[in-house]
């Protein structure tokens, strides 16, 4: 038997199949994909990437905290839950004004999309007035808008989008049977519901989650499939690798250990398989970045990643900078995105028909 034969070969996507948007992926299909040669696999993901997006143009975001720590969930990765010993000083919600500040400074960096995220289990209904002031206040500033608050009622979901909210976060974390080892406050079908009533409010979704926190190749299977196997894709997938906090459940584990970091090749595979498996959806490089190479960034926009968040600071993990970005961008040839994105413009602009 040749090694050619023996290599477990799943049909290629070249064609119609790049183009082709599906929700019924098994996990052994998944697995596959994952399983490929590595080379084989981020010349797939390229493929996909080039049927919908432009190569190339990777869309610049900023991350801004207006609602720091004092958090009562206790995700086990973040320095901002109450249970955390990290030393974050919890905040009050930032004033809209000074939010509007940091927007503005943002677009003057380059940034097309606004995101902003508040340590809260749910937002309550006092604060939603300065929340919709806050929205309306981005949107005049012709940037894209994103908020992450927690968890949603119909009712607030309601009122963010008649707001004009772009995009809603709310990420699924990790794999399903794996999310009671991660969180406890929650449920991953509580993750699910706010979800469904973002969608159903009519804002675009936001969901991704954190590999890197000691799950196994399986494990990042489930993830990627409880995501492909959404009745409508989210428009938006925030890949994140762990940036292990001292102080955090996890960074306590795994700081210092050889899991300190998610191997850079497993990393770029996660992109990748992301990629095939929701051709549609922009792939964000989020948390994690600043500890990857310029080669293992590269990596991940050829396997399909096409957004990165700019600045200093990621809510309050460290982050790239924006003059690292900019020389990283320069070497690579990478140019900001310009147009729109495929999902939210209602059509991928290739002429395939996929959306
Ligand atoms: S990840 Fe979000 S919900 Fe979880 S503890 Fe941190 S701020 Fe709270």
């Amino acid at each position: 038997m040749t090694t050619a034969e023996t290599i477990a070969r799943p049909a290629p996507l070249a064609g119609p199949a790049a183009a082709a948007v599906r929700t019924d992926w098994t996990r052994a299909e998944i697995a596959e994909l994952f399983a490929l040669p590595f080379t084989e696999l981020v010349f797939r993901a390229a493929e996909v990437h080039r049927a919908h997006h432009a190569a190339g143009e990777v869309q610049l975001a900023t991350l801004l905290s207006i609602k720091t720590g004092g958090c009562p969930e206790d995700c086990r990765y973040c320095s901002q839950s109450a249970s955390a010993e990290a030393g974050v000083k919890a905040t009050k919600l930032m004033d809209v004004r000074q939010v509007l500040q940091n927007a503005a400074r943002a677009k003057d960096n380059g940034s097309q999309r606004f995101c902003m995220g508040a340590a809260w289990r749910n937002p309550k209904d006092r604060d939603m007035p300065a929340i919709v002031e806050i929205v309306k206040g981005v949107r005049e500033l012709g940037l894209e808008t994103c908020m992450t608050l927690g968890m949603l009622t119909p009712a607030q979901a309601g009122q963010l989008a008649e707001a004009g909210l772009d995009y809603y976060n709310h990420n699924i974390d990790t794999a399903p049977e794996r999310y009671a080892e991660v969180i406890t406050t929650r449920t991953f079908a509580d993750r699910l519901e706010t979800i469904a009533n973002v969608r159903a409010a009519g804002i675009n979704v936001c969901t991704g989650g954190i590999v890197g926190m000691g799950e196994s190749r399986e494990d990042r299977v489930g993830f990627v499939h409880a995501l492909a196997t959404m009745e409508q894709h989210p428009e938006s997938v925030p890949v994140n690798a762990l940036v292990p906090v001292k102080g955090t459940v996890l960074g306590d584990m795994l700081a210092d250990t050889p899991m300190a970091k998610i191997d850079d090749i497993e990393f770029v595979r996660t992109v990748a398989v992301a990629r095939i498996t929701m051709p549609l959806s922009m792939v964000r490089l989020s948390a994690g970045r600043e500890s990857m190479g310029e080669a293992t960034q590269a990596m991940c926009f050829l396997a399909g990643a096409n957004s990165i968040f700019t600045g200093d600071k990621l809510l309050t993990a460290p982050n790239a900078g924006d003059d690292a970005d900019t020389a990283m961008f320069a070497r690579l040839g990478l140019k900001p995105l310009s147009g729109p994105e495929p999902l939210r413009a209602g059509t991928c602009g290739s002429g395939c028909g996929c959306a």
